[in-house]
């Protein structure tokens, strides 16, 4: 028998399926035991993302550090990483593919050297978190949509593309206490044909209805959040109108958005329907799905907050602690030459690719990215897989649950946090006089 296993590789962090190893023997979940050769088999579902992720661990994924092009020991590995870190006068922590460990131990070796830090999805993340900063925000969790939840509306396009069991977590034509709740399912994208492609097939309990946005995401956004306050909108599309009807007689209505299928001021599009839910709130219960932050973000984002009360896009400074949403991009610091050295982390695997940029990188990640980081001034220490190859904890996407992982296969690789434990006391030793937080 398989035990279950939480998978890492998307923010709903499914717990109810399972992995087998093949073509040796399954193992629990799998179990410690199973080799880093084997392939890992998905087991209780057809997600292809998680299929897609767990079939970079077969054979072939292990690796040793580089220098370079040249193998080397951990211990050169780490040594030569800290020179370049204490050498660095303003370095960048990007990607930020861990878990709580591995934020926690981020975080030390970030404020030892100063380093500004943003998520490889930093661009997405801070959509909702602006929102969230300017006038707070409503959300509600996923237990929550299968118990409560009779409207939802999904204004980003259909959720299962990026997120495939999106449904069925959230129990949308599922049986609850045998009878599938009752559900009115609204599907937004750009055009109306494609709003009826994203619809799921034929739920039960669940009535569905496509519509095109009104314009642009920012408009429709708008013209519902006026429209649900009762105020008089010229030319406002009847289906709109109809639909701000309709969420103010929901006993629980919530809206679903996705961070990364934002526009960029896509704060507005947030902010706008965080709008919407207070004002059902006066009357009604209403609550918005924010689904973001995967391979990490969020829950670095999270550890971030609260071992120094501010979000990532953050660095410890000259001038103290310094929030700039803007300006701590990772992507325009690098473009700017603004950065003299790159720690990226991505422990989940291969995607997003390690940024080309001309300074010295550290690269903590997953084995396959050996070959492509074989480049001169680019040290790679190869680091198990969260949920994979060591156990640790995520947040789900809901932002309130925080999900421990466990090991599927031995990797044998340290892991994140371990890495940058070591790396934070060689830093020490060559920069004795700045303190670690
Ligand atoms: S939906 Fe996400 S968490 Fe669930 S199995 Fe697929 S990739 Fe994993």
């Amino acid at each position: 028998m398989t035990a279950l296993w939480t998978c890492p590789f998307c923010p709903l962090l499914c717990d109810r399926f399972s992995v087998a190893a093949s073509p040796v023997e399954a193992s629990p979940a799998v179990s410690p035991g199973a080799s880093a050769g084997a392939c890992l088999v998905l087991q209780g579902s057809d997600c292809t993302r998680a299929r897609d992720a767990l079939a970079r661990f077969g054979p072939g994924g292990t690796a040793l550090p580089q220098v370079g092009a040249r193998q080397v020991t951990l211990d050169v590995a780490v040594a030569t990483a800290a020179e370049w870190l204490a050498r660095s006068r303003q370095p960048l922590f990007g990607g930020l593919g861990t878990d709580v460990a591995g934020a926690r131990a981020l975080y030390r070796l970030a404020c030892e050297t100063g380093a500004i830090t943003d998520a490889a999805h930093g661009r997405a993340l801070m959509h909702g978190l602006r929102a969230l900063q300017d006038r707070g925000a409503f959300t509600t969790t996923l237990a929550e949509v299968r118990e409560r939840a009779d409207v939802v509306v999904c204004l980003t396009g259909s959720p299962a593309e990026r997120l495939p069991e999106f449904y069925r977590r959230c129990g949308i034509g599922e049986a609850m206490d045998g009878e599938p709740s009752a559900r009115h399912l609204v599907m937004f994208d750009g055009a109306a044909a494609d709003a009826e492609r994203a619809l799921p097939q034929s739920l039960p309990g669940v009535t569905t209805e496509a519509l095109a946005w009104h314009g642009d995401l920012f408009t429709t956004v708008s013209v519902l959040a006026a429209l649900v306050a009762r105020r008089t909108v010229r030319d406002a599309l009847p289906a709109l109108a109809a639909l701000a009807a309709r969420l103010r007689a929901a006993r629980y209505a919530v809206l679903v958005w996705e961070a990364a299928a934002l526009p960029a001021h896509g704060a507005l599009v947030a902010e706008g329907i965080n709008t919407i839910v207070g004002t059902l709130n006066r009357s009604t219960r209403s609550a918005a799905l924010p689904l973001g932050g995967s391979d990490g973000a969020a829950t670095v984002n999270q550890v971030f907050t609260w071992l120094g009360g501010l979000p990532l896009r953050s660095r410890l400074g000259p001038a103290g602690l310094e929030h700039e949403p803007h300006r701590f991009d990772a992507a325009r610091l690098l473009a700017d030459g603004a950065v003299d050295a790159l720690l990226w982390v991505a422990s989940f695997g291969t995607e997003p690719a390690v940024p080309q940029a001309a300074v010295p990188r550290i690269v903590l990640g997953h084995p396959r990215f050996a070959p492509a980081l074989a480049g001169a001034q680019t040290v790679f220490i190869p680091a198990a897989t969260p949920g994979v190859g060591s156990a640790g904890h995520l947040f789900r996407a809901d932002g309130v649950v925080l999900m421990p992982l466990t090991a599927v296969v031995d990797q044998q690789l340290p892991t994140v946090a371990d890495v940058l434990a070591r790396l934070t006391l060689a830093v020490q030793a060559l920069r004795p006089a700045r303190a670690v937080a």
